[in-house]
């Protein structure tokens, strides 16, 4: 039975006031179940860690729902209800070398969510959880007297996830968590987060440009443009059948291994003034089981008829 463990409804983020206002993310409508991998795909400022932060709490919503464990957590509530989704929901950044204090101590970052949230009863037990974890994330507890510097972006990255996860986290946001390491080590940390998904039922939602990469590691995917969710389906359902337009470009760009095939390979691209809104409003609609596309009554018709 699977459960829903974030659900997001018609969410709207905005930033500035009046002629300023600039809305980021519209109508995003989602849910992520329990134990999956949930990726959120689209090009750089289509809203996808607009979206991440919001869901911890970092970025405020103009409209809409957004629910964990069925509770709404987005808008007002209580420092106590704002503490405990801070601590089952944790995040992991892109740029692990931006996102750890240069001046602290390995030990020291870890542990700071611990101190936070008082989540050990004596010293004893705080050096247990962190050397524990350290050596989980495959680094040594000799490396928490060093400092962040000392370190390649492959390890940095696995101190940020010794950092998300010592807080027994239930959600984890990995916002491109690969996309700023060399090429030899993106395995490896796709690997460790999918050891530690297996081990403690962790569900991920994955934020990344490339269809490519989330491929592999996804349960299902979103895709993103410009801060409308245009498109939700089960992975290899979405590659197989792509119907939303700007899928079907995002499709198309992804690098095919064989070069005969590569070199026949046609690029779709991408027209948003397609899609005539003026009076016919598009919707979020389940097409197929599972599989959902945004689009107005015509489109939907159109893609019943094809798919
Ligand atoms: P990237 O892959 O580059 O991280 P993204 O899809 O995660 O991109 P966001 O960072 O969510 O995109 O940004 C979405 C849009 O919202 C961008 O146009 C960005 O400039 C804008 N934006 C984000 N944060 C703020 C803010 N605090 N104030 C004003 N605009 C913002």
């Amino acid at each position: 039975m699977t459960e829903k463990l974030v659900e997001v409804k018609d969410l709207e983020i905005s930033f500035g006031e009046g002629s300023k206002k600039f809305v980021a993310v519209k109508n995003a409508n989602f849910f992520i179940n329990r134990g999956e991998t949930f990726s959120l795909v689209g090009e750089s400022g289509s809203g996808k860690t607009t979206i991440g932060r919001a869901i911890i709490g970092l970025n405020e919503t103009s409209a809409g729902d957004i629910f964990y464990e069925g509770k709404r957590i987005n808008g007002k509530k209580s420092r106590e209800e704002a503490a405990e989704v801070i601590r089952k929901i944790q995040m992991i950044f892109q740029d692990p070398a931006a996102s750890l204090n240069e001046r602290a101590t390995i030990d020291y970052i870890i542990s700071e969510g611990l101190h936070n949230f008082n989540l050990f009863k004596d010293e004893e037990e705080r050096q247990a959880k962190v050397k524990e974890i350290i050596t989980e994330v495959g680094l040594l507890a000799e490396h928490l007297t060093r400092y962040p510097h000392e370190f390649s972006g492959g390890q940095r990255q696995r101190i940020g996830i010794a950092r998300a996860l010592v807080m027994r986290p239930d959600f984890v946001i990995a916002d491109e968590p690969i996309s700023a390491l060399d090429v030899s080590v993106r395995a490896q940390v796709l690997n460790l987060l999918k050891k530690f998904q297996r081990e403690l039922g962790l569900t991920y939602l994955f934020i990344a440009h490339d269809l490519s990469v989330v491929r592999f590691i996804s349960d299902r995917i979103a895709v993103i443009y410009k801060g409308v969710i245009v498109e939700v389906a089960e992975t290899e359902e979405l590659f197989n059948n792509p119907i939303h337009p700007y899928t079907q470009s995002l499709l198309s760009a992804v690098p095919i291994p064989d070069p005969i095939l590569e070199r026949k390979k046609v690029l779709k691209v991408y027209d948003p003034d397609q899609h005539d809104y003026t009076t016919d409003k598009p919707e979020m609609v389940e097409i197929r089981p599972g599989h959902f596309v945004w689009g107005n009554q015509a489109e939907i018709a159109k893609y019943r008829k094809e798919f």
